[in-house]
């Protein structure tokens, strides 16, 4: 099933992707081991790359755009 979300506003795409940086700031990605940001916050032992540092670079990968490429300029 292919869900298309919608058209996102670039403050809400600034935000999401601030939030994404910090995530893989504690969840290294792609790690390796145990997540030392879940055993820090949560105590959990999970294997690296966890679940947070999934979902960051994913987002990272899909609404990162370096503003400083001037390539990028529509
Ligand atoms: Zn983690």
């Amino acid at each position: 099933m292919t869900v298309q979300p919608p058209e996102p506003e670039a403050a809400a795409v600034r935000r999401l992707v601030e939030q994404a940086r910090e995530v893989l700031d504690a969840h290294p990605y792609p790690g390796g081991g145990a997540c030392g940001g879940c055993l820090a916050g949560w105590s959990r032992l999970v294997p690296s790359p966890c679940e947070q540092a999934r979902w960051a670079a994913s987002v990272l990968r899909h609404y990162d755009q370096s503003p400083d490429d001037p390539s990028e300029t529509r």
